[in-house]
């Protein structure tokens, strides 16, 4: 059964959660409104369900709040950055708005970050360089993260590496593609497990090579409060598209890994998103002034294509987009299940029962 929960009363739980956990009160509402912004597009996995995780990381010490970027190299159109563990939410933005700036002086730059907390849904971070009219490309890993096959493997090599990237459109949204090299993002197994949109068939592989759709064969046996610990589980999540998707995965682990200092996935390293990002002004790279009027032409075409009856033509963006419009409005839906979680972590942090249950209160 799901629990409709309005945003604003979400996002101010989510963040007294953080402050209790010793944020500052920006920091807090920023992780808050960027974990409820992933609900609002439609990426359940990426949002609030990950505040409970948030909270162990805080008090593990495996992120660190009120943290600062550390610049290892600026040279003018290549940043080097360590997030030293900080909030994926604060170290992310702040490592974007080094290659924004770079791009927009040089016309082109290159940021490399490493060491960051878990930065959440990508593409939040990509549309902050749209906004500003960069096309961005980012190539991500999750360091200690170890949960997906390669094509043709059983056993674990990569993380669920995601690649996004997002080009500006004038007087338009930008187009977003945005997603895990794994089959299924690992947030996507959680919230299967926690009585949420079930999982596609085969996209779990079991130990002994047999295909599956049981959260299970990720997490070992379930109980309905007990942890999603992958280490738990003796399976893997498969690497989407075949040879390509493992092969943008492996991609993603050298580029987001080995090249951004954070390293490529490898066991007993402490959790870190390494992101390799490119940032390119597009009014530097087309004097002729014909790539925004192509994209919109070539869009539009795009977007004409004839259907499969019962399926619609979608630029990569759309349904985040429609999905936000609907749950500005309707509010976010959480299953019961992935609500208790967070109304326990809020009680660990100190908030009492009457402040948790007057976010439901509100409906
Ligand atoms: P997904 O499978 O839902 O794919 C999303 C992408 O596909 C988007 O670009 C979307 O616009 C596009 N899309 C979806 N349906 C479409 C359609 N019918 N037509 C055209 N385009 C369509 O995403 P996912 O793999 O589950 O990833 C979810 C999120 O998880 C992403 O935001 C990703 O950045 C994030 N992620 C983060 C980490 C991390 O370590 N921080 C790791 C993995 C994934």
């Amino acid at each position: 059964m799901n629990i409709v929960i309005p945003v604003d009363s979400l996002t101010a739980l989510c963040a007294e959660v953080f402050e209790g956990l010793g944020s500052s009160s920006e920091e807090a509402r920023r992780v808050a409104v960027s974990l409820v912004g992933a609900n609002l597009m439609g990426h359940d996995s990426h949002g609030v369900i990950r505040v409970p995780r948030y909270v162990d990381w805080v008090r593990s010490g495996d992120i660190v709040p009120n943290q600062t970027i550390e610049r290892l190299v600026d040279a003018p159109v290549i940043a080097v950055l360590d997030g030293r563990y900080g909030f994926g939410q604060t170290v992310a933005p702040l490592a974007v708005a080094i290659g924004i700036e770079k791009a927009k002086a040089a016309g082109l730059s290159a940021v490399a970050l490493r060491n960051a907390g878990h930065i959440g849904r990508v593409g939040e971070w990509a549309e902050m360089a749209a906004t500003e009219g960069l096309v961005s490309i980012h190539f991500v890993n999750a360091a200690g993260s170890i949960l997906v096959a390669p094509f043709g493997g059983i056993e674990r090599r990569l993380s669920t590496a995601p690649f996004c990237v997002a080009i500006p459109q004038e007087g338009a949204e930008p187009v977003v593609l945005d997603f895990a090299t794994s089959l299924v993002a690992e947030g996507k197994v959680a919230v299967a497990s926690r009585g949420g949109k079930s999982l596609p068939e085969g996209a779990l592989v079991a130990p002994d090579g047999a295909l599956s759709s049981d959260p299970a064969m990720l997490y070992g046996p379930l109980t309905p409060a007990g942890p999603r610990d992958a280490r738990l589980g003796s399976g893997a999540i498969r690497a989407f598209g075949e040879h390509k998707g493992s092969g943008l995965a492996l991609i993603c682990e050298l580029l987001g890994g080995s090249l951004t200092g954070n390293g490529a996935t490898r066991p007993g390293r402490r959790f870190a998103n390494g992101m390799f990002s490119l940032y390119i002004d597009p009014a530097r790279m087309d004097p002729s002034h014909l790539f925004g009027g192509d994209a919109a032409r070539y869009l539009d075409w795009f977007k004409q294509t004839k259907a499969i009856p019962g399926q619609t033509i979608l630029t990569p963006g759309e349904p985040e987009r429609a999905a936000r419009a609907k749950r500005l409005a309707e509010g976010v839906p959480l299953s019961a299940e992935t609500w208790e979680s967070i109304a326990a972590a809020a009680r660990s942090v100190g908030l009492e029962e009457a402040r948790v249950n007057r976010t439901l209160a509100k409906i």
